[in-house]
């Protein structure tokens, strides 16, 4: 999708701070951390929102949660703790329409969010 800001953030055309890259995600830093460690995963594919998973995407998600995971573990967060999260659609605050998996660490973290 030419108009979506993570298509073309996974395109190269807008420059980001990446942390890992393969095939299918991309993860780099959010421009607006709301921790010490707050790292967006994306697939490279664009699915606007959690909704619009299929079953033809759970190799895919799975990937990003195991991305997720190994960015916290290469943070040094792995023991002490971390949160990973998907916001879906207006009431959760989702502002970009292209699925991306948060990674928050580095503070403590209070529950329930906000
Ligand atoms: P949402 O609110 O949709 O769950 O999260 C979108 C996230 O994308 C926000 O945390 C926001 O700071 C981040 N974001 C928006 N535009 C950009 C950008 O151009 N570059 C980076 N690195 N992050 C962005
Ligand atoms: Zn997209």
């Amino acid at each position: 999708m030419d108009s979506c800001l993570f298509c073309r953030i996974a395109a190269g055309e807008i420059p980001v701070t990446k942390v890992h890259e393969d095939d299918d995600l991309l993860a780099f830093r959010d421009i607006n951390p709301q921790a010490p460690m707050h790292v967006l995963v994306i697939p490279k594919v664009h699915i606007a929102t959690v909704n619009d998973l299929t079953p033809a995407h759970e190799a895919l998600v799975g990937a990003m949660v195991r991305c997720a995971a190994q960015v916290a573990k290469d943070h040094g967060f792995d023991a002490s703790g971390y949160r990973t999260v998907f916001n879906c659609n207006a009431a959760a605050g989702q502002t970009v329409f292209h699925i991306h998996l948060h990674v928050l660490g580095g503070r403590t973290l209070r529950w329930p969010p906000g």
